[in-house]
């Protein structure tokens, strides 16, 4: 099958290199030239685990091929793939939809047979209609079907979580339609994957269900973790216990700063707008919201109160930027809000982040750059763990407290033990565990 996608992001370039390994010939389109130009030379503008093999091996094949013109690409197409980006509208947390509207205008005009178009972009309920009717006006002879199959991948996972999904929903309405996508993902039916066949709403709408339920867990054993500081319970055991009961499950329990990232904090946002305009509002999104806000917002605090209540004049050093490890996606991660509250108190940071450095450099201003979690160490009064990469996971202690003027440790992922720390020398805090 030959098939288009718009975007060549997160979710568009993994989809893009998956789509071709399963056998179908795929160009990925663009607008920002310098990313195809980076793309079309074998170059992966984002880090991502094992992206890079798989690009170049499905370029090498012919199978794909990266373009900024939509119109050539598009009328040998049987599907056109929207996974342009949603960000939250500025001021009304609303989803923009309007690269979806912009890619769908393109596709509009240039449509000449008959072509299935599917949203992966995240768009709230109504947006696959609202794109049916843009189609028409548009273009009154058209012959096309909508689906709806929003994308579930996780950043660092994301060719693992493509190529194996615990699901792949597909709302569609037309059997021609639903004939094509099953087509298009028969690989996954030959390893048995679940298919959800639903309507466009529903399909639109499983996937903001699944991003709020998920930032709702987190919240949830982030508060949980707030009572054990206070009760001396450890949350680490609590979460265990918990998570081994089936109903609840073990993943997605891990207390820390507050969820950040590409999706959830945007997601929740529009779901809750969703929520507030068709008059069935979700309190306990828009609680979500406002607690994981304020968590973030408290973080720094932490850091303040562990160094004795003042980081005026102090150099803290920063382990991770990014929202999660294995990722260079900085966006709404945790750092945004620490980094800037510190140096508001007169702090001086020292930074390191494996991959996020490059794009932390755009958002983040006076830091002072290192070049390994040690050398940002070095002379520094504290160390605060923002995001628990494996670099982090096994620092040498020693050397630890033969760089640092204090041996002040925030852990904010929870990553070590805190008799280990204490026995070591550190002042050690971390999420939830009384310490
Ligand atoms: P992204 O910002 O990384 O990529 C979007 C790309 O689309 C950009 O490169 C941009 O230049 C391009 N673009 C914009 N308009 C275009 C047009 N008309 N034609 C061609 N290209 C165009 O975004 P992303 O993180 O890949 O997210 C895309 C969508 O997928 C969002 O709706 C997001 O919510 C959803 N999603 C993301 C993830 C994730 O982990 N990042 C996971 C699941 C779903």
């Amino acid at each position: 099958m030959q098939i288009t996608i718009l975007g060549a992001g997160y979710v568009g370039l993994v989809s893009a290199a998956c789509f071709a390994e399963f056998g179908h010939k795929v160009v990925c389109i663009d607008k920002d030239a310098a990313r195809v130009a980076a793309l079309q030379k074998g170059e992966i503008p984002i880090f991502e685990p094992g992206l890079d093999e798989l690009v170049a091996r499905n370029i090498a094949n012919g199978t794909l091929r990266f373009d900024t013109a939509l119109p050539p690409a598009l009328k040998q197409s049987d599907a056109v793939f929207i996974a342009v980006g949603t960000p939250a509208r500025r001021g009304d947390g609303y989803a923009d939809l309007t690269y979806v509207y912009g890619a769908v205008e393109e596709v509009a005009q240039n449509l000449s047979r008959y072509t299935v178009i599917i949203t992966k972009s995240t768009v709230p309920v109504g947006t696959g209609r609202e794109i049916e009717r843009r189609m028409r006006a548009a273009n009154p002879k058209a012959e096309f079907d909508v689906c709806s199959n929003p994308e579930f991948l996780r950043e660092g996972s994301a060719i693992n979580d493509f190529m194996r999904p615990d699901r792949v929903v597909i709302g569609c309405e037309s059997e021609r339609a639903a004939a094509l996508m099953k087509a298009l993902y028969r690989p996954l039916y030959l390893i048995e994957t679940p298919m959800v066949m639903t309507g466009l709403e529903t399909a639109e709408l499983i996937k903001y269900a699944a991003n709020a339920f998920l930032a709702t867990k987190i919240t949830f054993i982030n508060e949980i973790a707030d009572l054990c500081e206070k009760t001396g319970a450890d949350v680490q055991i609590v979460a265990k216990g918990i998570g081994l009961d089936g109903r609840i499950g073990r993943k997605f329990l891990h207390a820390g700063p507050g969820y950040g990232g590409s999706c959830f904090p945007k997601d929740t946002l529009a779901l809750a707008r969703t929520g507030q305009d068709k008059g069935a509002p979700l309190r306990l999104v828009e609680t979500t919201i406002a607690v994981n806000e304020q968590r973030k917002k408290n973080m720094a605090q932490r850091i303040i109160n562990a160094c004795g209540g003042s980081v005026k004049g102090k150099t803290i050093a920063i382990l991770g930027l990014t929202f999660k490890p294995n990722t260079d996606d900085m966006r709404d991660s945790v750092s945004l809000d620490v980094v800037p509250d510190l140096q508001d108190e007169g702090a001086i940071i020292h930074a390191y982040d494996p991959a996020g450095m490059k794009e932390a450099k755009t958002l983040l201003q006076n830091v002072h750059w290192c070049n390994g979690p040690y050398d940002a160490m070095q002379g520094a009064d504290a160390v605060a763990i923002l995001t628990e990469w494996n670099e982090f996971r096994a620092l040498d202690l020693a050397q630890m407290l033969a760089a640092l003027k204090q041996p002040i440790l925030v852990d904010l992922r929870n990553i070590y033990q805190p008799e280990d720390m204490i026995a070591a020398g550190f002042r050690y805090v971390s999420i939830g565990r009384g310490d």
